[in-house]
């Protein structure tokens, strides 16, 4: 399955921060790009030590690591 096959959508948190959902898992935005084109988006267990990740670019996914740990 590459990349592009992914789906994945959008919503805001409680907090008022984006979260995209991907295959169930949901994702926090870790770090717009001054141009905020590029977005990396690290799953919401991170701090339970799983390293999935996603890199958008214009809202699509063009890299990811979709390996989680839970
Ligand atoms: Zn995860």
């Amino acid at each position: 399955m590459s990349v592009m096959d992914l789906v994945v959508s959008y919503e805001v948190s409680n907090r008022g921060t984006p979260v995209l959902i991907c295959n169930g898992y949901k994702f926090g935005l870790r770090k717009a790009e001054s141009n905020d084109v590029k977005k990396r988006w690290v799953c919401t267990r991170m701090s339970k030590g799983c390293r999935a990740v996603l890199l958008t670019v214009y809202d699509a996914v063009v890299r990811s690591n979709t390996e989680h740990n839970h």
